[in-house]
């Protein structure tokens, strides 16, 4: 029998309903969606996603199940969490469609845990010696 996987309680070393979201800050931001939300964008941020729309529009769009254009690879976590679209900010975690793209994403979540679990049975290095620290033998 397969063993779920544990159900999440935050977000921390998952992301992995954020890796297929593509340009999806842009479609939100810069459509009459978000005339319905009461956040309103830092004009750095809309900036960035109407400069982006005009580059998308020349050049092509994120291919369909690239990673959230927010998202960060290294923290697998969403870069401007705050101002994520209405649909995110939905995505109950640990509810029923957390659990199913968890489930989807198996392979590499189990990956992820091992490494953490090894990650932190790992021996860390000290902090740095003092000067006068020295062995006798002057090594
Ligand atoms: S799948 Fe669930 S736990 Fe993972 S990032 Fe999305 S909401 Fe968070
Ligand atoms: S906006 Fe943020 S929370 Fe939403 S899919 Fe992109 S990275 Fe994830």
């Amino acid at each position: 029998m397969r063993v779920p996987l544990p159900i999440p309680t935050d977000c921390e070393g998952c992301g992995v309903c954020c890796e297929g979201q593509e340009a999806l800050p842009v479609g939100y931001w810069l459509s009459p969606l978000a005339a319905e939300d009461p956040r309103k964008l830092p004009a750095d941020l809309r900036a960035n996603l109407e400069a982006l729309r005009v580059l998308y529009d020349c050049h092509g769009w994120p291919a369909a199940g690239e990673a959230c254009i927010w998202y960060d690879r290294r923290t697998k976590k969403c870069r401007h969490h705050p101002w994520r679209p209405s649909v995110c900010q939905d995505f109950a975690v640990g509810g029923s469609d957390c659990r199913r793209v968890r489930e989807m994403h198996r392979p590499e979540l189990l990956a992820r845990i091992r490494q953490a679990r090894y990650d932190l049975a790992r021996p860390r290095p000290g902090p740095p010696r003092p000067a006068w620290h020295h062995r006798r033998d002057g090594r």
